[in-house]
């Protein structure tokens, strides 16, 4: 019977060690945060994709959740119904480490250039931390749900720090704040918020609403032009709540009584502290010319990237464009467009890689593509599940070994 180890329970660890609970395999979960961390952050948040497209069948049935069908639930909504009820079900069966952070993985005593390709003879060392306290922590599998967001992307230019933005950090959030943070940013007259995604969208909306009565601007700096507005809008949108998003965030650009203004085709060269305010020089991508702008607070929507720390000692052959695991990111880069719902990957075989055992599975798996959504993650578990049961009952293969890894 192999260990499983999966990093993270967020949603995709979850049901990785549902499912590899229900297989009969020795299961160990790591959480550096609470269940669902991330997801908890953004709790105040509606997700687009309804209820249905958030669960699975095996889940449901273990939790006996009654979908409520075509539903868009919140964040937090989520993590009460079904990822806590979950968590308890995949506790009560197996270890789920809470407080308990994977810092780096190693293949055995291998170091990362020995034995290229020939290196599953030894099962996988994990560094494990819990409150101060270093273990390691070995096992034959390891499912690597550890997602992108602890890991944002720079404000600046080119995805790089700008020059003062590390020493202002008191003043720029990254990806979506938490909700007290949210609240009391809304409350500052003047606000950045750079991106052109979902969540820079989401931002802007929601501090249009709390602004109401104020007499604050929400300034809206994106890299992109285009004629209809910051988002483009995906024709006859299948998610009702994405296209309600798009709609209301790129209205708001163009309706002159609203605090939002748009600086398209702009770029953050650097920032400096006026008084307790920040100047950030926003260049223009078009012209070259820079303007400086004077702000409250930065909320930097800028994107994640997967944090390549944990897998370093480990041959991942990444994409030199995504950072995701190189087959996966080829098929993703040839199906290029904006909508994420229309994103079809072929199952485990684009999921395997160099180091055999190692799967990185999630948003995760996506690297620096926004374009993730939960219900191609929980494809993935089932596909890497399979993949590894047929290993272990087909012709009983040593599930370490590199012959049984699928090329
Ligand atoms: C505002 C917002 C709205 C969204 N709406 C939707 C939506 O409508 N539909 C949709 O499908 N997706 C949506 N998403 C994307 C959604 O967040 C992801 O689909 C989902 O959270 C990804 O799940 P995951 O399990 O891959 O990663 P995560 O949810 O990020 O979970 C990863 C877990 O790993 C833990 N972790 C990280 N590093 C370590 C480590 N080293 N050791 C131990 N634990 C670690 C983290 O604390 C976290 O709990 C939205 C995202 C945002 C930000």
């Amino acid at each position: 019977m192999p260990s499983i180890a999966v990093i993270g329970a967020g949603p995709v660890g979850l049901e990785a060690a549902r499912q590899a609970i229900e297989q009969g395999w020795s299961v160990t979960v790591f959480e550096q945060g609470e269940i669902a961390d991330s997801v908890r952050r953004w709790g105040y948040v509606k997700l687009f994709s309804p209820w249905r497209l958030n669960v699975t069948p095996g889940g449901t049935t273990a939790v006996d959740f009654a979908v409520p069908l075509e539903e868009c639930e919140s964040g937090d909504e989520f993590v009460l119904g079904y990822l806590e009820p979950l968590a308890r079900w995949v506790s009560a069966r197996a270890d789920l480490l809470t407080q308990t952070q994977v810092g780096s993985v190693s293949r055995g005593d291998w170091l990362k250039a020995d034995r290229i390709g020939k290196r599953s003879d030894q099962p996988f060392r994990l560094l494990v931390e819990t409150a101060g306290r270093e273990a390691i922590h070995t096992a034959d599998v390891v499912l690597d749900c550890s997602g992108v967001f602890r890991t944002p992307t720079a404000a600046g230019a080119g995805g790089i720090r700008c020059p003062g933005e590390l020493a202002n950090a008191d003043l720029i959030e990254y990806g979506v704040p938490a909700r007290e943070k949210f609240e009391s940013i809304a409350q500052k007259k003047r606000i950045l918020v750079l991106g052109s995604g979902y969540s820079a969208a989401t931002m802007v909306v929601g501090l249009s609403l709390l602004f109401k009565n104020q007499t604050g601007e929400i300034l809206w700096s994106t890299r992109s032009r285009r004629p209809d507005g910051p988002l483009a809008s995906i024709p006859n949108d299948s998610l009702s709540a994405r296209d309600q998003l798009t709609s209301k965030a790129n209205q708001l650009v163009s309706d002159p009584a609203s605090p939002v203004h748009w600086r398209p085709e702009t770029v953050v060269d650097s920032m400096e502290r006026d008084g307790d305010s920040l100047r950030v020089n926003l260049r223009n991508l078009e012209t070259e010319n820079v303007q400086g702008i004077v702000v409250d607070h930065v909320l930097a929507c800028t994107g994640f990237r997967p944090d390549r720390e944990l897998t370093r000692e480990l041959q991942i052959h990444e994409c030199y464009a995504t950072e995701g695991p190189i087959k996966l990111a080829a098929e993703l880069i040839g199906q290029a467009g904006g909508d994420c719902t229309q994103v079809t990957t072929s199952g485990a075989g684009v999921l395997v890689n160099p180091e055999g055992n190692y799967f990185i599975l999630g948003s995760k798996s996506y690297g620096r593509s926004s374009r993730f959504l939960l219900q191609n993650g929980y494809a993935q578990v089932s596909a890497v599940i399979d993949l590894l049961a047929s290993r272990i009952s087909g012709a009983d293969v040593d599930v370490q070994g590199d012959s049984a890894c699928v090329r």
